[in-house]
């Protein structure tokens, strides 16, 4: 058979599993640099795709790659994204299972442009008709629309999600796109508010302000100048190289329309992102212990609302209504979108789903806050289900062959997840705690109240429990996970606020009463006579992950695992410090152990028969009899040692890759 692969794509290996070296990080490392240099950004474990950020435009993603990758072998064709598309989107069609493809990485890696390659090529291999074709135009344009809204320009990425996302995509029994459907986690709402040095708010802000129509600015009141709004001044970075706020706007008007946005609707959302700046404007004066608004603005309500408060209480209630107004209105624009993709053909009723899941990496920085305990909480969750659903999985594929499993050993992250989540004794159910009791609870009791909970655990530490002869010395209002990515340090301050996450009822109430329809769909007015407290934000962040996993555990899963080759944004940059901890945060050496532990190498019959049977004269040119056989016949003659390799059902197991390098060796001779 002649092999799609050249010379150059076969640099280095293109699957970890044939390192010889396979427990050397040094080796794995060494084996993506090769690549790398080579432009070749994408590298196998096994069925988990690693691909590097190459921070240029590569021409591997035209329409002549996508036809490359229909319905080939993983092993055929040299590595990539839309290899891992065709897989899924195969598996689905010919076992009927329901698949998801969850991204992982940090901040930059590559995972939103990873996700949008994947529905781009279902956009484009599957089969379309008319309707078809505005349910692909509508997934494709959801995606400038929640950019605009959800992502910004931060310190590590010009273009950073500062939410999780999981999308289903829906196909009818003819494999072709239906509908979707999208849902949100955690967006970082203080963004809204405040944005560190060299950042900036969300783009919409800047998109409505460099490329809204003249009219419409008169309309909402708004000047052209970024400049002008306290909320897009704090990073001190309203410009960014990489982006045209301008054309970005009218991409985003088209897409909304694409959706199925009314011109009200926009109206109508446009007013809410106007008044969010307005909102900020909004600036106090006054003596200690009265604030009174000193700036000249429409919004009257705030002068008698805010009156009794003092100067930062009056600010942090402005500021706290801003965060709900547009996280609200955030999740109202997702829901509005699913409304718009939803699949709606009675006729054919039943469908099959592949989900996207492109959502936060572990993070570590010098200071970590409410925000990163969540986000590495939710990167515990996912390690636990790879961990229960890699092991199943090879577990049941040595069954379903007759092959003997061989237990792997491998650290299991449970004790972990449980420390966070554990009902009545976890890190979440403490911090309920603090939040609902009355009286002197803060911050600082609820860090005491860990130590005395949770104190003994193998996976906290904390200055007091810290032997300082072995760990740094911690600061006193820090806690310190040991997760199984490494040790993070979080700080306490603010983690009650956050949690609680609280608005003052009568804000609430005159948001119920506004006359803009997307506001008072925000705002309930059930929340208003509820007696019941809303859960809190890591309540209910952990009962969207509870959610999230079942999800995902009813699916088949595929990996990518994205790492970033530098902190610059700089192509053909290859930093190892970097890079060998993003190996270790993905738990790619360990993913690679278990995937070794038992055969390197697995090919159904039909496939091995048909690349090597040259090798043999007794399978030259056809081999008559059972798969079986053939193969048997092939591996007795090419020498293979009974403990080098095992016979399954449908496939061969090859234990080491030498032996698999020399029958390819042999090929080539
Ligand atoms: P975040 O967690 O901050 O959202 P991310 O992992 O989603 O980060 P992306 O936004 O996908 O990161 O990628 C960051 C930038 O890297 C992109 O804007 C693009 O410039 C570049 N990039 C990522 N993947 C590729 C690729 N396959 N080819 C070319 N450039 C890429
Ligand atoms: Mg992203």
């Amino acid at each position: 058979m002649e092999s799609a692969l050249t010379a150059r794509d076969r640099v280095g290996v293109q699957d970890f599993v044939l390192l010889e070296n396979y427990t050397s990080e040094a080796a794995f490392i060494e084996n993506l640099r090769k690549r790398f240099k080579e432009n070749l950004i994408y590298t196998y474990i096994g069925s988990v795709l690693v691909s590097v950020n190459p921070y240029k435009d590569l021409e591997i993603y035209t329409k002549n790659h996508m036809e490359r990758y229909r319905g080939v072998n993983f092993y055929e064709v040299s590595p990539h994204i839309y290899a891992v598309a065709d897989n899924s989107y195969r598996s689905m069609r010919t076992e009927g299972k329901d698949q998801c493809i969850l991204i992982s990485g940090e901040s930059g890696a590559g995972k939103t442009e990873a996700s949008k390659k994947i529905l781009q090529y279902y956009a484009i291999t599957c089969p379309a008709s008319e309707q078809v074709q505005t349910v692909k135009d509508r997934l494709l344009q959801s995606n400038p629309v929640l950019e605009a809204f959800g992502n910004a320009k931060t310190l590590r990425n010009d273009n950073s999600s500062r939410f999780g996302k999981y999308m289903d995509i829906q196909f009818d029994f003819k494999g072709a796109p239906v509908g979707g459907h999208i849902i949100n986690y955690l967006l970082e709402k203080s963004r809204v508010v405040h944005q560190n040095h060299g950042e900036r708010n969300f783009h919409i802000f800047y998109q409505l302000i460099e490329g809204g129509e003249e009219d419409l600015l008169r309309r909402l009141g708004l000047e052209r100048n970024p400049l002008q709004y306290q909320y897009l001044i704090k990073g001190n970075c309203p410009k960014v190289s990489s982006i045209n706020d301008r054309s970005d706007w009218k991409v985003v008007r088209k897409a909304l329309t694409v959706i199925g946005f009314s011109e009200d609707e926009v109206e109508e959302l446009l007013n809410i992102i106007a008044s969010v700046l307005h909102l900020g404007n909004v600036q106090y004066g006054g003596e200690e212990g009265s604030a009174c608004i000193t700036s000249d603005t429409q919004i009257k309500y705030l002068a008698r609302l805010m009156s009794p408060l003092n100067l930062e209480q009056a600010s942090s209630a402005r500021d706290a209504l801003s965060k709900a107004v547009y996280g609200r209105t955030f999740t109202w624009l997702v829901n509005k979108i699913n409304a718009s993709l939803a699949y709606t053909d009675d006729s054919h009723k039943h469908y099959s789903v592949i989900g996207l899941l492109d959502i936060y990496g572990f993070e570590v920085f010098q200071h970590n806050s409410f925000e990163q305990f969540c986000i590495n909480y939710c990167n515990e969750k996912l390690q636990q289900l790879f961990i229960e659903l890699t092991l199943k999985s090879e577990q049941e594929e040595y069954e379903a062959e007759g092959i003997t499993w061989e237990p792997v050993q491998y650290f299991n992250n449970k004790i972990i997840c449980d420390l966070v989540e554990e009902k009545f004794k976890g890190i979440i159910s403490i911090l309920d705690e603090e939040c609902l009791r009355p009286g002197d609870a803060s911050d600082f009791t609820f860090l005491e109240k860990l130590e005395d909970t949770v104190g003994g655990h193998p996976h906290f530490v904390t200055h007091k429990l810290a032997d300082g002869k072995t760990r740094k010395v911690m600061g006193r209002e820090e806690f310190r996970l040991l997760h199984y990515a490494g040790e993070v340090n979080y700080n306490v301050n603010g983690f009650l606020d956050k949690n609680n996450d609280l608005l003052f009822r009568n804000l609430k109430e005159v948001m119920v009463m506004s006359e803009n329809k997307i506001l008072t769909q925000c705002f309930d007015r059930e929340e208003l006579s509820d007696k019941k407290r809303p859960d809190t934000a890591a309540t209910q962040f952990k009962a969207s992950l509870a959610k999230l996993m079942e999800i995902l555990m009813s699916k088949e899963p595929s990996y990518v695992r994205c790492i970033k080759p530098n902190d610059s944004k700089q192509a053909g940059r290859f930093d190892e410090v970097l890079i060998r901890h993003q190996v270790k945060y993905l738990g790619l050496m360990e993913n690679l152990r278990v995937r070794r532990a038992g055969f390197a190498y697995r090919r159904r019959y039909e496939v091995f028969l048909q690349r090597y049977k040259s090798l043999c004269p007794d399978t030259w040119p056809n081999w008559q009899g059972k798969l079986s056989d053939g193969v048997s016949t092939l591996v007795k003659h090419l020498g293979y040692k009974p403990e080098e390799y095992k016979l399954g059902r449908s496939k061969i197991f090859i234990r080491f890759p030498k032996t698999l390098f020399a029958t390819e060796d042999a090929l080539e001779t």
